[in-house]
């Protein structure tokens, strides 16, 4: 066991927890999330350094603002120890190598792609994008690592990948839309698929179409059982899908 790499995951799984509980309260409410301090959602008063920390700050403070008492929600140190758990998985799973580095700084965006689609039904464009960006960003070091010869060679099947995985999806979305009547994949979800192929290529397609849809399942029933509103998040699904299937395809580089 190496106690230095294992301190340094945590400490970035707590940075990235932390950004990732900033997204989910900034996108949609279309705040500016790159530069902007946190403040307290109810006083407005800017967080200070011991606010700051993640988790311990909420824990201490008995889950309410210092400054003004309101409470915090729970939501937010949950998101974070969420992150903190995936990137710890992913370095189980990855090591400190470039490749799980890459899927490290994946996790506070699914997380709070999640956590905003169980909410207001939406997948936001600026994470979708986040995601799209990071997955060429990964394409470019397998590139800069040598494991393929130019930049093309790499990208143009996983371009194809993701072509192939946006044509099935608006099939599944006009055919289910159709079945049952009302729009069931949103355009987000259509969109989230176009992002896989950059990330998990052609050859996990069919398995992902099968995860996505086992585990859509499930949550459907969870849904009508315990939430009973019409609509339903399907990008939650999709995101478990991605993840899991980016951790079992292992490291790609050898
Ligand atoms: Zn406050």
């Amino acid at each position: 066991m190496n106690v230095p790499e294992i301190l340094a995951v945590i400490f970035l799984g707590l940075v990235f927890g932390s950004f990732s509980t900033a997204l989910v309260y900034r996108v949609p409410r279309k705040q500016n999330w790159v530069a902007k301090r946190s403040a307290c959602t109810s006083c407005k008063t800017k967080l200070s350094f011991p606010d700051l920390i993640p988790v311990f700050s909420w824990v201490f403070s008995g889950g309410r603002c210092r400054h003004c008492g309101q409470p915090v929600s729970w939501l937010y140190p949950a998101i974070e120890i969420l992150v903190l758990v995936l990137c710890l998985v992913v370095y189980r799973f990855f090591g400190v190598t470039g490749e799980g580095l890459f899927l490290m700084a994946l996790t506070p965006l699914l997380s709070a792609l999640t956590v905003i689609d169980f909410q207001r039904m939406i997948l936001p464009d600026q994470l979708l994008f986040s995601c799209f960006i990071l997955g060429i960003a990964r394409l470019g070091y397998f590139t800069f690592t040598g494991q393929f010869h130019t930049f093309s060679d790499l990208f143009m099947p996983y371009l194809l990948a993701a072509v192939f995985y946006l044509i099935l999806s608006l099939a599944l979305r006009y055919i289910v839309s159709t079945a049952l009547g009302k729009e069931a994949l949103g355009m987000g979800d259509v969109k989230f698929f176009f992002i896989t192929g950059f990330w998990l290529g052609v050859q996990w397609m069919p398995i992902f179409f099968i995860i996505a849809g086992i585990s859509g399942v499930c949550m459907r029933i969870f849904w009508r059982i315990f939430v009973k509103t019409p609509e339903f998040p399907f990008g939650p699904a999709l995101i478990l899908a991605l993840f899991s299937l980016l951790l079992l395809q292992g490291p790609i580089l050898k």
